[in-house]
């Protein structure tokens, strides 16, 4: 059963204050979600995790992470401005790009970001943008092929195609990289791999970092080049169906750590520090979007209609992807009515939901949309001119406070030259 971390009677209060739709978040949880991803890679002194800021770029959540000691990894040109503009520095912040234009790496350099080049090309390109190489760099890596774990009668637990995404350096291109970065002047040298994501796996991250840790050792051995930091990236996932298992990031800390002190202690490199660059993982379950039963349809099929829209959450219109639905006040009721609940987009992919069996919804009613902390309001956008919607933060304390308005007609406008 999935629980909304908002009760009805509380939400009621905050629709008095902020009208539907609206996204949520919960102070709490991400707090406590983020101490134990600290707790389980404290045996790693070096550890940090850099919030993967396209997320959820709010200004409000990405300083509550920085109290957490996240730093942000970014990819663009305003990512870099919302860090710098919230208190992130140096090497709080990771710059993982890919077609990068020079302003975004010349912007990185001036604060000071750890940058991880995603091509051999790149070498060349940042080199002739700066005018030098910095001292620390990184390379983001691809092993190219298939990516699997944990085979069972269901299929695999993991399964990703490495070799059809356009990521990172090749093996070949990596050695080659390294000693070509060194000859350049770089002195502390970092690797990273994004192989596969939303994993709902105890295994995805001790596999990559068995991989990464042997080519670490191998690179190491051959370039001469030191290696001072291991990105794990994303991709560790959250259960979006209320019968997945959670991910326990304690067992995954401690996977971690084990190949750790297989391959990277016996090679002399225990002091290699950590990274991870989680977004799904901080913010998913902590944050929903909440939405009101307007209409009622009954035509071949029966639907409702609600107040938001695949402008404020795109998931499920994009990728088809589940996202979990609370009537609010209707938790204990039988899920004996089968609904389609869609948006208002002329578009027929506008639905949250499809043949979902729910309570009986009233028109009125308050409906929660689970996990839709990471990658919901940032995916949003204008299309059909809807505007994007406010975002709240539930404290710990039960208080309210407003971290993003709703746009108004004027930011729509804004934009448009009318003469
Ligand atoms: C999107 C992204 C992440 C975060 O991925 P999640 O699936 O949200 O954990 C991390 N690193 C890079 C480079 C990304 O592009």
């Amino acid at each position: 059963m999935k629980k909304p971390f908002v009760s009805l009677e509380q939400l009621q209060a905050i629709t008095q204050q902020y009208p539907t739709p609206f996204h949520l978040y919960d102070e709490k949880g991400i707090r406590e979600n983020a101490r134990r991803l600290k707790a389980a890679f404290a045996w790693n002194p070096g550890f940090k995790e850099y919030f993967a800021v396209k997320a959820t770029p709010t200004p409000a959540i990405l300083k509550l992470l920085r109290e957490e000691d996240c730093g942000v990894d970014c990819s663009s040109l305003t990512e870099l401005m919302l860090s710098d503009k919230c208190g992130f520095s140096g090497s709080e912040i990771m710059f993982s790009s890919n077609e990068t234009p020079a302003e975004e790496f010349e912007l990185a350099a001036r604060l000071g970001a750890t940058i991880n080049l995603d091509d051999f090309t790149h070498i060349d390109f940042l080199r002739e943008t700066l005018g030098y190489i910095p001292e620390t760099i990184s390379c983001r890596f691809n092993p190219g092929g298939v990516f699997q774990l944990g085979e069972s009668k269901e299929g695999f637990q993991v399964m990703d195609t490495p070799g059809d995404s356009k990521y990172g350096f090749t093996r070949p291109q990596l050695f080659e990289g390294f000693n070509k970065l060194k000859d350049l002047g770089a002195k502390r040298f970092g690797i990273h791999a994004f192989l596969a994501s939303n994993t709902i796996s105890n295994d995805y991250y001790p596999a990559l970092a068995g991989i990464l840790f042997q080519l670490a050792v191998d690179l190491q051995k051959e370039t001469g080049c030191k290696v001072a930091f291991i990105n794990l990236s994303g991709g560790v996932g959250i259960p979006y169906r209320p019968d997945q298992p959670e991910n326990d990031i304690a067992v995954i800390g401690d996977g971690v750590r084990k190949q750790f002190e297989e391959i990277l202690v016996p090679a002399g490199m225990g002091d290699v520090s950590i990274f991870t660059e989680l977004g799904r993982f901080m913010l998913g379950p902590y944050g929903c979007l909440v939405t009101k039963a307007v209409h009622f349809k009954h035509t071949y099929k029966e639907y409702v209609g609600v107040d938001a829209c695949a402008a404020n959450l795109m998931r499920p219109a994009m990728y088809g992807a589940y996202h979990h639905i609370t009537v609010m006040g209707k938790e204990d009721r039988p899920s004996d009515h089968v609904y389609d609940v869609v948006g208002s987009l002329c578009e027929n992919n506008d639905k949250f939901a499809v043949d979902r069996p729910l309570p009986e919804i009233e028109l009125g009613d308050l409906l929660v949309i689970h996990d839709a902390g990471a990658h919901g309001f940032s995916m949003g956008y204008n299309y059909n001119g809807k505007l994007r919607s406010a975002e709240v933060l539930l404290r710990e304390d039960g208080s309210t406070r407003l971290i993003r308005r709703a746009e108004t007609p004027e930011d729509y406008f804004s934009t448009m030259v009318f003469d």
